[in-house]
């Protein structure tokens, strides 16, 4: 594991975020104010120069959100970081600070759905040209760079199909193009892919998924490479608003301490409910990248320090199967989002995706009998027997 100014991953967790104030709280404290007084007119002349240490109004600046921005920035080896009110608010101040009118975005196909949505909805009014492509195959980057080419973003492992795109290669052809390559690394956290160690200038997290992982607030973040991308989103996320609230930056302090902790226990169990699915008479596939039958399991052990805890199975059953699934399971719970503590089960057919045609959503990956778990800390023999009693009714 990496160095962090003397302090490695795990101890950069729980210390990450400890600040100097004046009573020694051993914990960093909300900050629960929107204003800061300046000492004098001159104090607050030098604040509004950036010439002066010292907050001014905390849509720019706290003490609470920036220790967490600099635990953050650490753990993904960033220069800086900025976090969000949301993961989408984070991914739209990406888009937003870098893609003017007549620029072209290339994108996994399957990325997170609302981050695809809202090019071809909205931001495609205001004249941005996009291609949702397979970023597996190395071959579809090089084909779909244009000339106008500002952003390769990418998702991997994509949900739920789980499939691994190679970093070091698209972010080599992109950087050849002078493309910001931008990396969606909330399914597998630090712990697991540091994306920016593997060449990309970007990273984006939903922290309301593992790096809080107790499944109680929404939040994003953005971390750069160097100091001119973290200036350029800071600027875009302060005019847009989107910034996160004091006491939701402690509730991420708190969270993200036992990241590693929970991060291992999930992949753990996930590991093992894999190998059992996949021998089960109910399943016709799973999708895991820990197991040695995923298409892409080198790619997966060079890249990543973990598959991860989420995994995506076919039911022989189809539709009606995934349904009685769904119907049958006590201990995990059934729900959309993944990376808290507790196990997650959804039915992307009649749930996520059921807005979608049969046949887009076949395009995509997501057939009917396609069921993601998202796996928990819970005594891995609970999950199992949940999971056995369940998929015993779906034979
Ligand atoms: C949930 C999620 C998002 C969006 O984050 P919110 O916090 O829900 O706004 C973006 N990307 C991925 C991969 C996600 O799972």
């Amino acid at each position: 594991m990496q160095k962090y100014s003397g302090f490695r991953f795990d101890s950069v967790l729980v210390h990450g975020s400890d600040i100097d104030e004046p009573f020694g709280a051993a914990v960093t404290p909300i900050y629960q104010a929107s204003t800061y007084k300046f000492k004098n007119a001159a104090h607050g002349a030098a604040c509004f120069a950036g010439e002066a240490p010292g907050f001014i109004y905390t849509r720019i600046g706290n003490p609470t959100i920036q220790a967490l921005e600099k635990t953050l920035a650490n753990l993904e080896n960033a220069t800086k970081c900025v976090v969000t009110s949301s993961g989408m608010a984070a991914v739209n101040t990406v888009y937003m600070s870098f893609l003017n009118p007549g620029d072209h975005i290339v994108s996994t196909d399957a990325v997170y759905g609302p981050s695809r949505v809202v090019i071809e909805k909205y931001w495609s009014r205001y004249g941005i040209e996009y291609s949702y492509i397979d970023t597996s195959n190395i071959e579809n980057i090089n084909n779909a760079i244009r000339p106008n080419t500002k952003i390769l973003y990418i998702e991997t492992p994509t949900n739920p199909t789980m499939v691994l795109t190679d970093l070091k290669a698209a972010v080599e052809i992109a950087h050849q193009h002078n493309i910001l390559v931008v990396v969606d690394n909330t399914f597998c956290t630090p712990v697991l892919q540091r994306p920016l160690d593997l060449g990309a200038d970007v990273v984006i997290h939903s922290m309301t998924k593992f790096i809080n992982g107790h499944a109680d607030i929404v939040a994003g973040a953005i971390m750069s490479k160097t100091e001119e991308l973290d200036k350029i989103i800071r600027a875009t996320m302060v005019i847009m608003g989107c910034c996160m609230d004091p006491t939701q930056a402690y509730m991420v302090i708190r969270g993200v301490k036992t990241l590693s902790l929970r991060v291992k226990k999930q992949q753990e169990n996930a590991q093992i409910i894999a190998e059992r699915l996949e021998k089960h008479p109910a399943v016709a596939s799973v999708a895991y990248p820990g197991l040695k039958s995923h298409p892409q399991y080198e790619l997966g052990t060079k890249q990543m320090d973990g598959p991860g805890s989420l995994i995506s199975f076919e039911l022989k059953g189809g539709f009606k199967a995934g349904k009685t699934l769904m119907n049958s399971i006590r201990l995990v719970l059934l729900a959309v989002s993944l990376g808290g503590v507790e196990s997650l089960m959804s039915h992307p057919a009649s749930m996520t995706h059921s807005k979608m045609s049969q046949e887009s959503r076949l395009a995509g990956g997501i057939t009917d009998g396609l069921v993601r778990l998202a796996v928990g800390i819970e005594d891995i023999n609970d999950i199992i027997a949940d999971l056995e009693q369940a998929l015993h009714k779906c034979i």
